[in-house]
């Protein structure tokens, strides 16, 4: 029997620990974990047309525009691996986004089956987001502080070296934070409305969320 595909939603402030998180269960969930900011900075590596576009955006710290978006996560949800469902990560990041994900599932007689909230105060996350450090090959995060890795500026899965994303400054984490307010915290009640959604302590440590988070999706 082919099981039901799940579409499992990681929604929270920028460094609130979804990329983390979606590392850490996408094993133990057998699904791919998608990551819009993540597939922004692959086009932008490969310098293709849309990752100079976004970049615009993203280096102020700013939403990319929704069409630009929306197109890029429903083409990689539409991908063969993505046919058992998949963990979005820092999608969807407005309500335009979460509506075009919802028809796009709907058409297929699919839906989203549980949205994640991931709450931790404002201050902890700018703290958070200067000492994050990222593998250059594998994309793994890191903190300075936090999670540091077996030895400095190197990542312990593939000896990757670690950097910090160009937006992960205090000016831009500030205005990162703003956007999240305005734009993306709406989608908490949105998707509460719609009986979707579970909150989940992320200030406390890696491991404890982690324990939570299988928690509160063990019945899926
Ligand atoms: P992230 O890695 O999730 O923090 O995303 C990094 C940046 O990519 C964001 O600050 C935005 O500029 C852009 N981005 C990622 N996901 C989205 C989204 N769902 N909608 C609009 N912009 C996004
Ligand atoms: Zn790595």
């Amino acid at each position: 029997m082919t099981a039901q595909p799940k579409y499992i939603i990681l929604l929270g402030p920028p460094a609130s620990g979804k990329g983390t998180q979606a590392a850490i269960i996408r094993d133990t969930l057998a699904l791919p974990h998608v990551a819009s900011g993540d597939l922004f900075r692959y086009n932008l590596r490969n310098q293709t047309e849309l990752g100079l576009k976004a970049k615009t955006y993203m280096d102020r710290g700013a939403l990319v525009p929704d069409d630009l978006t929306i197109a890029m996560v429903l083409d990689r949800l539409a991908q063969p691996d993505c046919a058992k469902g998949a963990l979005l990560d820092g999608f969807p990041r407005t309500i335009a986004q979460a509506e075009a994900l919802g028809v796009a599932l709907a058409e297929q007689g699919r839906g989203i089956n549980r949205v994640i909230n991931i709450l931790v105060p404002d201050e902890v996350l700018i703290a958070r987001i200067t000492g994050r450090r990222l593998c250059r090959t594998c994309g793994e995060p890191y903190h300075l502080l936090f999670k540091q890795p077996q030895v400095a500026g190197v990542c312990d899965l593939d000896g990757g070296e670690l950097y910090q994303r160009d937006d992960d400054n205090e000016d831009t984490a500030r205005n990162r934070l703003q956007v999240y307010w305005n734009q993306t915290s709406p989608l908490v009640a949105y998707y509460r409305e719609r009986g979707l959604l579970v909150d989940l302590d992320g200030n406390c440590p890696i491991d404890q969320v982690t324990q939570a988070l299988v928690a509160a999706l063990a019945d899926l």
